[in-house]
């Protein structure tokens, strides 16, 4: 069911595209196989592993390819970022997920763990106030990203965003610590829906930062047992699926993929032309040749809150 080529044609592929390192992938590939005999081992049917769920496309197809198509027990962990708008979106996508897969895999189903953490700096947060922006910040966002910016929340300016992405895999290591004491359990398989078009946008998501959190989880921890990888993504399986092959997949296992949350925004609908995520989202659908049943904001509701938004500018 899932999307699988040759080691060399992985190989080619991650050549030619931009943000990977190779050389760092292959020290640390020769460096697990000398210190462990293993890169990343995919877990038997019925093991137990740790999904990062988000209530995005990716991460919900995971979960239900790994309960459905590998016949894991799969303990999915949330990240809860609490009061943040875009969060609290996704989080409403995560809880209409739970019934849904309880009701469909009742058998296999574990429910999703929240751990509450903020990863972004209050005053990076602060810093990237829409009043702190500047009109050259906004062509260079659309330079780089090829996106429209409408506020702050969808402007990829700072590097440091690429930070918080990269550190939610650590988490599923203090969430399999936390298994172990309040359950006695021993779960070293680690596992994240990332595709492979993913690390173009964001640089912590390419399959070379992959391998580099899988190596810093191991270091931090002094523990080489942990096995950590994409779904979606992973050389040794020859796994390799972008967000289409991810849509169409969700759509054979019958998803209502129109509920999962992608946008930068934090609206009542998805804004569905501002933002990467979005962008991305309609044109996989497009691509993959599948009707996108998702409600997004339709083009008036914008146009009337952007002339709001410029009266209010003018008689302030
Ligand atoms: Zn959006």
């Amino acid at each position: 069911m899932l999307n699988k080529i040759s080691k060399k044609k992985f190989n080619l592929l991650l050549k030619n595209k931009k943000n990977e390192d190779l050389d760092f992938l292959k020290f640390s590939e020769d460096f697990l196989i000398k210190k462990r005999g293993f890169i990343f081992k995919q877990p038997k049917k019925g093991d137990k592993v740790i999904l990062l769920l988000s209530g995005g496309i990716d991460s919900v197809v995971a979960w239900a390819v790994l309960m459905k198509v590998y016949g894991y027990q799969v303990y999915p962990v949330i990240i809860d970022r609490g009061s943040n708008k875009r969060a609290k979106r996704e989080l409403s996508a995560v809880r209409y997920f739970e019934k849904y897969f309880s009701k469909k895999y009742p058998e296999q189903y574990i429910r999703p763990f929240h751990l509450s953490v903020n990863t972004v700096a209050k005053e990076i947060i602060d810093t990237l106030d829409k009043n702190n922006i500047t009109p050259e910040d906004i062509v260079l966002n659309y330079k780089e990203n090829k996106f429209l910016a409408e506020d702050n929340s969808n402007v990829v300016i700072a590097r440091a965003k690429g930070v918080s992405p990269y550190l939610m895999p650590f988490y599923g290591v203090v969430y399999s610590d936390y298994l172990k004491f309040i359950k006695g359990l021993d779960i070293h398989t680690i596992l994240v829906g990332v595709n492979f078009s993913d690390g173009i946008v964001v640089s912590s998501q390419t399959f070379t930062a992959l391998r580099s959190t899988l190596l810093s989880m191991c270091v931090a921890t002094d523990n080489y047992k942990w096995n950590f990888s994409s779904v979606f993504l992973e050389r040794e399986t020859g796994v390799y699926m972008d967000k289409l092959e991810i849509i169409k997949l969700g759509n054979k296992l019958g998803i209502p993929l129109k509920r999962t949350w992608s946008c930068y925004n934090d609206g009542i609908m998805q804004c569905g032309d501002s933002c990467a995520t979005c962008i991305d989202r309609k044109r996989s659908f497009y691509l993959a040749g599948i009707k996108d049943e998702t409600y997004y904001r339709p083009y008036l509701f914008r146009l009337i809150k952007d002339k709001v938004k410029s009266w209010v500018f003018f008689f302030k």
